[in-house]
């Protein structure tokens, strides 16, 4: 064939392919025109996925009648006007290409009346050819309807995916501006059905509720509370971000938005992901929505067709900032809950019986310290099989007041122990306060980050039973464990069929050498039972998790000063040491300040 310059009909085909590569596209664009015009409520209507139409109504600024046809023009915009302006766009838009690739590649119908103006106008166009206009009344606004889809380009159509494929699509990118616009209200309806709508409150989560459920959105902190406090010539990072009670297989739950523009960006969501590091397993990810504002000028929006990627002139600076705020947020969203409420909860006239002159005989009845129960284990037991009872030793002679103090960690203040109430909680003295700490939950975070740092060095100690235990399982649960058996190997379980519903157990992760074999195996094959199989790393974190929570000390047990001091300092140690790993807190703290109020010392 010689060469020939293309017919412009089909140049325009082929440029609107790098546009408009299937329904969500068109979606993404005409939500954008009408995120740029101003609008507060958006309506999105779609059937059969989009792929026989999309309708965009909004409430916006509209097109003047007079420049309606052009706004259908190749590089046709009102939203730049020098090449300086490419320097700082603060539009979603700015090639002026979305209308006429869209309408290269279907039938558009352009409903629009300009908010100065007394009549609207429609605009009809069949393969980018204006076949017809005229003057319409309506309400000030645009809607933008988009019919047959690729209908004249074959090879595009059967790229297309199946309805519900394509729907998703579109869910995905309507909530991502639903999110990034929490003051704009948005309505998705799929073939006559509203499938989503977020309320325009302007609060952020409110959105995360629409998106997520109430939930999951419960399990989110907030990211940068202060972020706009921070001028506007600076990185302002905020959004929120989930506690590692909530997380997910893969990164696609880490949602980014970089000046209100969603972008996808390996490199920001591998900085969010970072700053969960100790909190997550290894191969899990968090949820989160994440909005990054810079200067126009400190960032290009002009290298990607589809505007998806961005380029940062400082881009460490940027991921820095991101993994900062992120990381800050998760610490403060796990800080101890504060008791403050417990104690101003209490009845005035029962504060009053207790605070004057509390003598040791008048404090409630149970308060008295109680008679030590002997634990089931003999302390030093129990203790050796966890790897503290070195410390243990070291200690033991030493009173309180001797003590060293450890040095403070970045998480947790050095704390000092004053005893333990209940048999469940230790009560320690730090720098501000008291603190109460689960003895279980504290013990279960601990074994947890020594199992994660082990099993991430794949260098789990798995012990031989000198008996091995023969475990009979349900007849419902034989195939699931079968399946499971290598990999409960890599954890250092080794366990083999012994006919019929009945496994033989050789050896355990050395930290359970001394537990109940057959009761644990029962747990763990629940756990499983309710993880996702396809998903190896849920079931691995189940099964340790699970470990965890059956060898850590259990409350009512009472434990020796030396007891609680190893555990204390064991904690400190740990990364995360405010959580178990089930999430839940594994300390209360009591502020001086909140304790002066409650004596009346202070206002
Ligand atoms: P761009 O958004 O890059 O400017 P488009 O092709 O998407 O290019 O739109 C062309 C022009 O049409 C816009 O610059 C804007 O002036 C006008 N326009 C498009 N959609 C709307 C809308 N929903 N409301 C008001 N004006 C619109
Ligand atoms: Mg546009």
């Amino acid at each position: 064939m010689a060469i020939q310059i293309l017919p412009d009909d089909l140049v325009a085909c082929i440029a609107a392919g790098e546009v408009v590569e299937r329904p969500a596209s068109v979606v993404k664009e005409l939500v954008e025109n009408a995120i740029d015009a101003g609008a507060t409520d958006i309506r999105i209507e779609c059937a059969e996925g989009g792929k026989r139409l999309i309708r965009v109504t909004d409430n916006g600024s509209g097109i003047p009648s007079a420049e309606a046809p052009l706004a259908f023009a190749h590089h046709a915009t009102s939203k730049l006007a020098r090449a300086e302006d490419l320097a700082e766009i603060r539009t979603l838009g700015f090639r002026g290409e979305a209308l006429a690739s869209i309408a290269a590649v279907s039938q558009v119908t352009c409903a629009t009346r300009h908010a100065d103006e007394t009549s609207g106008t429609l605009l009809r166009f069949d393969g980018g050819r204006l076949i017809g206009q005229e003057r319409i009344g309506r309400a000030p606004g645009t809607t933008m309807t988009v019919e047959h889809l690729f209908a004249r380009m074959p090879a595009r159509l059967k790229f297309l995916k199946s309805t519900q494929t394509e729907r998703g699509h579109i869910d995905g990118m309507v909530t991502r501006y639903a999110l990034a616009y929490p003051h704009i209200r948005f309505t998705l309806v799929h073939d006559g059905r509203v499938s989503f709508q977020s309320l325009g409150t302007g609060n952020l989560r409110d959105v995360l509720v629409d998106v997520y459920g109430a939930d999951a959105a419960a399990q989110m902190v907030e990211v940068g509370a202060a972020a706009s406090d921070v001028p506007e010539s600076s990185i302002r990072v905020y959004g929120y971000a989930s506690l590692p009670t909530l997380d997910h297989a893969n990164r696609s739950k880490i949602t980014l938005f970089v000046n209100g523009r969603p972008v996808q960006d390996a490199k920001l969501s591998y900085a969010v992901a970072q700053a969960y590091h100790t909190l997550l397993m290894a191969g899990r990810y968090p949820v989160a929505v994440i909005m990054v504002r810079v200067p126009p000028a400190e960032v290009d929006v002009n290298v990607h067709p589809a505007k998806a990627e961005v380029r940062f002139r400082d881009a460490d600076a940027v991921f820095g900032a991101v993994q900062r705020a992120v990381r800050r947020a998760l610490l403060e969203g796990m800080t101890p809950p504060e008791a403050p409420t417990i104690l101003s909860k209490w009845p005035a006239d029962h504060r009053e019986a207790v605070a004057p002159a509390a003598g040791d005989e008048r404090l409630p009845r149970d308060a008295q310290p109680t008679a030590a129960t002997q634990p089931s284990l003999s302390g030093s037991e129990a203790w050796a099989r966890v790897g503290i009872a070195k410390q243990t030793g070291a200690l033991g002679g030493q009173t309180a007041a001797a003590l060293p103090t450890a040095p403070a960690t970045r998480n947790l203040p050095a704390l000092r122990i004053l005893g333990q109430l209940a048999e469940s909680y230790i009560l320690a003295e730090g720098p501000e306060g008291l603190y109460l700490i689960d003895q279980h939950a504290a013990h279960e975070r601990v074994l947890w980050e020594r199992l994660l740092a082990q099993h991430e060095l794949g260098a789990l100690p798995s012990q031989h039973l000198l008996d091995p235990a023969p475990v009979t399982l349900p007849a419902e649960s034989v195939h699931l464990l079968e399946e499971q058996l290598d990999m409960l190997r890599d954890l250092g379980f080794e366990i083999e069929p012994f006919g019929g519903n009945t496994f033989l157990v050789r050896a355990v992760p050395a930290l359970m050498i001394q537990d109940d074999i057959a009761a644990a195996l029962r747990e763990i094959v629940a756990d499983l039972e309710m993880g996702d199989a396809a998903l190896r790393r849920d079931l691995e974190a189940r099964v340790l998790r699970r470990v965890c929570k059956r060898m850590a000390i259990k409350a009512g047990r009472v434990l020796s000063f030396a007891e609680m001091q190893a555990l204390v300092r064991d904690l400190e140690a740990c990364e995360s040491p405010r959580t178990c790993p089930h999430g839940r807190p594994t300390m209360v703290y009591l502020g001086l300040k909140q304790i002066e109020r409650e004596f009346g010392r202070l206002g």
